[in-house]
């Protein structure tokens, strides 16, 4: 007989949590998994009981898990709703067996699925910003973009599907790897990711998986049998954010709690920043969407804005050419 659960004494241990010395079984880690995301939840006042609440469904493991939490936990609530709201970004050879999972995990658990795509929205796929050089046009990565239009695109399908809260699969380490991002590019946010906040024209954004660490996601995802992706984004490599998270998951495996300890960091500062205080209390709001913001207009509707503007000119541009064409013509 092996090490037994420092929990429950009877199960065999499963799972160390090095950061705090935890050796669990696995229906202990599973347990204590699921009550740690029901706390996340009420310490930041994340999810009302009355919420018609918007899982973001990639289709891949961290959202698909964030889905089957969320739906033993409303159990709970029966006022609360669940529907889950799909993206399909156009990328060929990647997306489709996301957005199957996605499709069957909203099946089974019998939840309604709205899915919106950016060929939709935008009349351009992701595939097509890539392919007919919008990022050398706008000076910017694949994900960046990616990103803005995905949030967007998010909003816009929340909004269909009648939603008041918007749940997001961001883990611990997504978390933490957005602030350092931020922190590098000179412009540490002005308030709390992944924590409600109300606004008018926009749907609050939460994110439950906030204090998990990734790795425990894909370990609640493996131990219930939950579909991994096998095909990488073929763009996911040229981010920022994937030179950074590869930093941190070795940091974090070299001094285990140094992701935990750098959100309670900087989220120390920003709590005692005036910055904060001003978020709380409104801050500014986009000219367009109504989204909390610093500036007079948010980034996405800037990007948006950007991308529908270089399409415009396209086509002027090529509309001047036929006409230069049939006027040729006609002189000749
Ligand atoms: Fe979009 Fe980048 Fe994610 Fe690919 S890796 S889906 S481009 S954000
Ligand atoms: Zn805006």
């Amino acid at each position: 007989m092996g090490e037994v659960c420092g929990r429950c004494g009877r199960g065999q241990v499963a799972v160390v949590r090095r950061y705090s010395g935890e050796r669990l079984c696995r229906a202990c880690f599973l347990e204590t998994f699921e009550r740690r995301v029901y706390r996340t939840i009420t310490k930041y006042d994340m999810l009302r009981e009355d919420d018609r609440i918007a899982v973001a469904l990639s289709g891949g493991k961290d959202s698909l898990s964030l889905l089957k939490v969320l739906a033993k936990i409303e159990r709970r609530f029966p006022r609360a709703e669940l529907v889950a709201v799909t993206v399909d970004e156009g990328i060929g050879g990647y997306r489709e067996e996301a957005l199957d999972y996605a499709r069957r995990a909203c099946e089974e658990l019998g939840i309604e699925q709205v899915v919106v795509s950016f060929d939709e929205l935008y009349g351009l796929s992701m595939d097509e910003v890539v392919r007919d050089g919008y990022l050398d046009e706008l000076g910017l990565g694949p994900c960046t973009v990616c990103g803005v239009m995905r949030r967007r695109a998010i909003e816009i399908g929340a909004m269909k599907a009648n939603a008041t809260v918007i749940a997001t699969a961001h883990t611990l380490d997504d978390i933490v790897q957005t602030y350092l991002m931020n922190i590098l590019r000179g412009d540490l946010n002005h308030h709390l990711l992944g924590v409600r906040r109300e606004g008018e024209g926009v749907i609050p954004r939460v994110s439950p998986f906030r204090l998990t660490p990734q790795w425990e996601v894909i370990l609640y995802a493996y131990y219930n049998g939950i579909p991994m992706q096998e095909v990488e984004c073929p763009y996911g490599h040229a981010s920022q954010r994937f030179l950074i998270r590869s930093f941190l998951t070795e940091f974090e495996e070299r001094f285990p709690g140094s992701l935990y300890a750098a959100l309670m960091a900087i989220e120390g500062r920003l709590l005692s920043s005036q910055a904060v205080k001003e978020g709380a209390a409104g801050g500014g709001r986009c000219r367009f969407c109504g989204s909390p913001t610093f500036r007079e207009v948010c980034r996405s509707c800037e990007l948006i804005a950007q991308i529908s503007g270089i399409r415009a000119e396209r086509v002027r541009r090529a509309l001047g050419g036929i006409e230069g064409l049939l006027a040729k013509a006609r002189s000749a």
